[in-house]
């Protein structure tokens, strides 16, 4: 039997491919490239030494995703395939529901339709909204500020009406923190298209000289140093979280979620200071207006993941930083290099 994933050519994607295939496990995966590579997947190959099936679909073809799970012996899915970006959400919210919720629907369909009743969803910290204290555990109340935010949030209330209905079903919704690093090997890593939103690959691309200048979001945050807090994880130990939570679905039936965090929570100056001796590289940065929407503090209490699925992160800060430089170092332009 195989495992489906969707937008397995993505950051988190390529690395959980990784890890899987190391374990020996047969995927099956699924990606339309909207926001990613082919090179990607030649990258795993690469890594990995293993092979795999791959099938240029996307979610919202229905007929094409019947075939695949159909053809291929599928019984359970990891689910990554979505848009994700914030700002882009709140310019194009219709886009962000049609391929984020549309794009679900189909899937879990053709899934009960085919008897695959097993999913790890990848759901976002950003369902906490701005949370009234840290650190955050899973029965946090839960809200959004953008439409991406509201995606991850009604397709989590979804897969609940769908566990309701049909209690064979096996669903974890993983609610991921700050995912930031690279594989190791420095061949697979974030590849942002245009000018990143995200405060690592804009570091990492200043360390490079893609960029001359760090803008630091504000500095009058309720935090230590007034800059913002967030919770980064290793990419890799999250594609590990993967693992655990597929290893626990094929056991149990249910519908769980996880915070995938390190229960730590860093500034953006300790990630600029902590980049800095990582690298040996001197970042450039200005301070400069808050970002709208942007939170004082956001960091995960990793106890239920640990707890429910063994789980938890092994790489610190610095592991993150070195591992996202390599990457940068040896691909310059990312896939394009
Ligand atoms: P990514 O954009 O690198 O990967 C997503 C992949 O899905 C891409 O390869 C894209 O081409 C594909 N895709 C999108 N829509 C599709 C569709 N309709 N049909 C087929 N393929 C489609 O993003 P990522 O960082 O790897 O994130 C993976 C998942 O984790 C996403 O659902 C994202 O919302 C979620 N997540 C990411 C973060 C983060 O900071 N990276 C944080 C929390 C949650
Ligand atoms: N940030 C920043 N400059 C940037 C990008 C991000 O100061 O160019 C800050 C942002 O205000 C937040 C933190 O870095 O406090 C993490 O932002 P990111 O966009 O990476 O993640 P998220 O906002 O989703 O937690």
């Amino acid at each position: 039997m195989a495992i489906l994933i969707t937008g397995g050519a993505g950051y988190i994607g390529s690395h959980t491919m990784v890890e899987f295939l190391n374990a020996g496990r047969e995927l099956v995966v699924v990606d339309n490239f909207m926001n990613s590579k082919p090179e990607a997947l030649e990258r795993v190959r690469k890594i990995t030494g293993k092979d795999f099936k791959f099938f240029q679909v996307d979610l919202l073809d229905k007929e094409a995703l019947d075939k695949v799970v159909r053809e291929n012996n599928i019984d359970s899915c990891i689910h990554f395939a979505g848009l994700k970006a914030v700002g882009e959400s709140c310019a194009k919210p219709m886009l962000y529901y049609h391929n984020n919720i549309t794009g679900t629907l189909n899937l879990c369909e053709v899934l009960a339709k085919y008897g695959a009743k097993r999913i790890v969803f990848s759901s976002s910290a950003t369902v906490y909204g701005n949370p009234a204290s840290v650190p955050i555990t899973e029965d946090f109340p839960l809200s959004t500020t953008n439409p991406y935010g509201e995606t991850k949030l009604m397709i989590e209330r979804i897969l609940k009406d769908i566990y309701n209905a049909d209690n064979e079903w096996s669903i974890s919704v993983l609610r991921y923190f700050n995912p930031i690093g690279a594989h190791k090997s420095g061949l697979i890593g974030e590849d942002p298209q245009g000018i990143p939103n995200n405060l690592l690959p804009y570091i990492t691309q200043v360390a490079a000289g893609r960029r001359e200048c760090l803008s630091i979001f504000g500095n009058d945050y309720n935090t230590p140093d007034g800059t913002g807090v967030r919770d980064y994880i290793h990419v890799v130990d999250l594609a590990r979280a993967h693992l655990k939570a597929i290893e626990l679905a094929e056991t149990v039936t249910g519908i769980d979620y996880f915070n995938i965090g390190t229960g730590v929570g860093y500034s953006v100056l300790d990630i600029v200071h902590a980049y800095e001796k990582a690298t040996g590289i001197k970042i450039n940065y200005k301070i400069t207006a808050r970002r709208p929407g942007d939170i004082d503090e956001c960091y995960a209490n990793p106890k239920k993941a640990y707890e429910v699925l063994g789980w938890k992160a092994e790489n610190n800060i610095e592991d993150m930083c070195r591992d996202s430089y390599n990457w940068q170092r040896q691909n310059p332009n990312g896939y394009d290099s």
